[in-house]
Formats: structure tokens, C-alpha cells, sequence
């Protein structure tokens, strides 16, 4: 069975999507006797600089075609589609004759899979795609002039090509495309309509508006064919809602099957182990109080685990020569503006809880440190453990009042009514948050980003909608 995979089609500025191009070249497949069977809409690296947006690669699962009749057909149709005129594309295609929904052909191999696992986590060359394209007797193409043009787009398509060896979860895009010469004006959507098919769908099809903010999620801002994106666990449930929306003429639609919602870019990591451009899931204690910078970003500091607790009343304070001396010993979270409302979320942490933080690795170097800082662009958070009490001055059970030091280890004394106590007291506070998961809202959320309605985590959550 031919997996025909393209990617890098688009321009910032000109439009057009890789999905798109897909959806035109499974038309063209389809008239040449083919049947496609699958369509996946796979997302890789969102750290990858050169992308376009979302860093989409698409493949196509095609039968009754040959795989050099296919890699003909779509070396044809990215030429036609692709906005080769902007340096910034560099469109490739790899189509590879393999067995994924039978046992038409050889299976996936290993490798392949493992480039489509690294292609999330890690920055590839087009080298390494072509010499593995090679290696397993792939079709393989740069589309357009190859003299500016790489055929960078191979990178994302040899791991379109193992995604479904690489990937375990899977969620369904609905897409509706515009008529073509609408692209560039204005999207007729009736917003309306959108909230009422979206609340049909919940919770199977979500992330199709932000009822916080008020934002329709599902139609992009960008240039491009694209009229609405409806995701969710059910072809079928994301079809209804996006039949339920009204707005301008639908062209053509396709169902994609996609690892977006699915955290798969997210690995287990420890502070001090961390990648640049790669996603962990840390297990860490709250060394410092969030702080709200310019620009309205908030930023958290955090420890280990068994580190991080408070020392002082002040609660701001961590041990001396605890983990967030060195910026290489501690780890710096920022959950940005455009996070909204989790920011509040964020900043009801305090030193001493114990949390999970999930986000992609930035290393940021540091004035006179040789080691970088690791900053974690936070997506969502598991609250362990809470700080229930803070350590704090004694009062007096006289009159009521504050004790003062009694000096150095001598604990405090009430100086009107003489009264002793041997040291600091645990006083309660009041905590909003609860334990469990918390996360962006929908108009923040990256694409491969897991929403927690979605189900499977570990503690209670409290999904945004
Ligand atoms: P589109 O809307 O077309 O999907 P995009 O945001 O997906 O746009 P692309 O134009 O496809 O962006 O650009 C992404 C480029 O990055 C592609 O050339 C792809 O092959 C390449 N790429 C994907 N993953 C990696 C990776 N892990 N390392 C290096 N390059 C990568």
C-alpha cells in the first residue's frame, strides 16, 4: 500500500496549507483509480524555527495505485499548490510502499518509526531523511527549484511515513476548506452557530471555541484555505458539528486522523537533564511566589523533588544555597500572556507545593554561568501536594498580640506578658487551588497539546472550555 507523504507547502504570508494540498492530491489519487483509505495529519516539532505555523506533515494511506504512479501524482500536484515562490518553502514528498492496514507489503520499519518518534522531540536534517528515505527504497523528491529549495518538507513526510508505527493515540480534524478565490478576505463564520454546535459536540469534539474568552478556536486567523478545523475523539461527532455550522460555501471537506491532542511530545524529565526544543513532564516542588513580569507573563521558579521549601515567613524566601542558587540547579517555568486565565492558576502556586509541569524545554544562557537556564513554557500542571500552613512568629496566647525573637536559638517571648514559645508556629492558609491537573484554555492550547477533558490522567482535572 502506497503511504504518500508530503509537507512544507506553505508561505506565512501567501497561505495555503499542507492538508490542503493533500486534500487536492487524494482528489487526483482518487481519479486515477486509487482509494484512500486513511489520511493523517501529523505534528511534529512545534520548536522547529522554520515552520510555518503548526508544523503539520500529511500523509495518505492510497490503494489500487502504484507506488510510482502516486509519487508521480503528488510530485505534480505540490508543484501546482505549493508556494514555491517563497524562499521559505522547500517542498518535499516521500511516497513509501508498505503495509499499515494489512498485510499488503512490508511493515513500517523500526527506524522510520523512531525518526517520526525523534521528529517531535529533536531537530533533523534533511540529510538523515533522505540517506533512511534511501536506505528502505523510498520515492523520495525536493519539489520546485531545487537550487533554493532543499526538499526540507522530507523531514516532516519520512516521519508522516512512520507516524503510524510511532504514534499510539489518535484524534480526528474534520477540515472545511474555502472556495480558493476567497482565500486572503475576511471568513464568513456565524459565530453563533459555532457555540451551538460546539456545545452538541462537548465533550466528544472540543477545543471548537474558548467560552472564556469568547473566541471561535476552530476558524484560523491565517491566510489560507482553511474556513474551520473541527477536533475531537469522533469522525463522526466532528463531522455533525461542523454540518451544524453556518458560513460562507464549503468547497470540499476531509477527515484527518492526527496525533494533535495527544501529548505525545511530552516525556518524563528531571531539572538539570532537559533538551532544548523538547517536551517534558517534571516532577518538581515550588522553590519561589510566581511572579507577574512586563508584559503580563508569569514566571515560577522550582526545585527538585524533597527541595524548595519555604524557610521564612515571608514565604518569597527559599533556603540559602537551596535549588534555585545556581540557575543551572533550578528550573524556570513561564506561562505566557496569551495563557490567559491559567495564569491565574499559576500564580495561586507557593513555595513548598509539589506539582508536575508539562511544556516545551527553552535553554536560555545566563550572565556568568557556563551552564544555560532551562525555562519550560508551561502547558499544563498537576498539583501534588499543597502548602497547607506556613511556619510564622507565635502570638502571644495572653494577649494576643506577636512575640518577638527571643534571640539567636532562644526561640520567641512576649515581652508585655512574658510568655515563651520554643520557635515558629505552622499557620493555615487558605488555598484556591485544588489538587489535580490544570491547563490552558482552548484559544491557547498548541496543537499537540492533550486537553484534559479528553480523559486518562492521573489525578482529577478541571478542564477549560
Ligand atoms: P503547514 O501549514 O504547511 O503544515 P507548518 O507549520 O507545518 O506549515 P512547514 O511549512 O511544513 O510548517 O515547515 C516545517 C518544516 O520543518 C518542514 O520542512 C518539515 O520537514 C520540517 N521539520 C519537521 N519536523 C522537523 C524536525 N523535527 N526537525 C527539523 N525539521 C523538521
Amino acid at each position: 500500500m502506497p503511504i504518500v507523504a508530503v509537507d512544507d507547502t506553505d508561505s506565512r504570508t501567501d497561505g495555503m496549507c499542507t492538508t490542503y494540498v493533500a486534500t487536492r492530491l487524494a482528489e487526483r489519487l482518487e481519479a486515477a483509480g486509487g482509494t484512500v483509505v486513511r489520511r493523517l495529519l501529523v505534528r511534529l516539532n512545534p520548536a522547529v524555527k522554520h515552520k510555518t505555523r503548526g508544523n503539520a506533515a500529511v500523509a495518505l494511506h492510497v490503494t489500487d495505485v502504484s507506488a510510482r504512479a502516486a509519487f508521480d501524482l503528488a510530485c505534480e500536484t505540490v508543484h501546482r499548490f505549493s508556494v514555491v515562490a517563497d524562499e521559505r518553502t522547500s517542498p518535499g514528498v516521500v511516497v513509501a510502499d508498505l503495509a499499515v492496514h494489512s498485510s499488503d507489503g512490508p511493515p513500517i520499519p523500526d527506524a522510520v518509526a523512531s525518526f517520526a518518534r525523534r521528529a517531535l522531540r529533536e531537530r533533523l536534517t534533511v540529510e538523515e531523511a533522505t540517506t533512511l528515505a534511501d536506505a528502505h527504497g523510498f520515492l523520495h523528491a525536493a519539489v520546485g527549484d531545487v537550487r533554493s529549495h532543499p526538499g526540507r518538507g522530507r523531514i516532516g513526510a519520512v516521519a508522516a511515513v512512520g507516524a503510524p508505527a510511532a504514534f499510539d493515540a489518535w484524534t480526528v480534524e474534520h477540515i472545511s476548506y474555502r472556495e480558493f478565490d476567497r482565500c486572503g478576505t475576511r471568513r464568513d463564520v456565524d459565530a453563533d452557530s459555532v457555540f451551538a454546535a460546539a456545545e452538541m459536540g462537548y465533550p466528544t469534539v472540543w477545543d471548537t471555541v474558548d467560552r472564556g474568552t469568547g473566541e471561535v478556536v476552530c476558524v484560523p486567523n491565517a491566510p489560507g484555505p482553511i474556513l474551520h478545523g473541527i477536533r475531537g475523539d469522533d469522525a463522526a461527532a466532528c463531522r455533525s458539528v461542523a454540518a451544524a455550522i453556518r458560513s460562507e460555501p464549503v468547497d470540499r471537506t476531509a477527515t484527518f486522523h492526527t496525533n494533535q491532542g495527544t501529548d505525545a511530545h511530552l516525556e518524563a524529565g528531571r531539572i538539570g537533564d532537559l533538551r532544548d526544543g523538547a517536551g517534558f513532564k517534571i516532577d518538581v516542588v515550588v522553590a519561589g511566589a510566581p511572579e507577574t513580569k512586563r508584559g503580563g507573563h508569569v514566571h515560577l521558579t522550582l526545585g527538585p523533588p524533597g527541595s524548595g521549601i519555604p524557610d521564612r515567613d515571608g514565604l518569597n524566601e527559599t533556603r540559602q544555597g537551596g535549588p534555585t542558587s545556581d540557575p543551572a540547579d533550578g528550573l524556570r517555568c513561564v506561562a505566557f500572556k496569551p495563557t490567559g486565565r491559567f495564569r491565574d492558576h499559576v500564580r495561586a502556586l507557593r513555595p513548598g507545593d509539589r506539582v508536575t509541569v508539562c511544556g516545551e524545554c527553552e535553554l536560555r544562557p545566563v550572565a556568568g554561568s557556563t551552564a544555560p537556564r532551562e525555562t519550560l513554557k508551561l502547558e499544563k500542571f498537576a498539583v501534588r501536594e499543597l502548602m497547607r500552613t506556613v511556619p510564622s512568629t507565635p502570638t502571644c496566647p495572653g494577649c494576643d498580640r506577636r512575640m518577638s525573637s527571643a534571640g539567636r536559638d532562644q526561640g520567641y517571648r512576649c515581652r508585655d506578658c512574658d510568655t515563651a514559645a520554643p520557635g515558629r508556629v505552622d499557620r493555615p492558609i487558605d488555598r484556591s487551588l485544588e489538587l489535580g491537573w490544570y491547563e490552558v484554555p482552548p484559544a491557547a492550547r498548541r496543537h499537540i497539546a492533550k486537553p484534559l477533558i479528553r480523559g486518562g490522567f492521573d489525578a482529577p482535572t478541571h478542564p477549560e472550555r
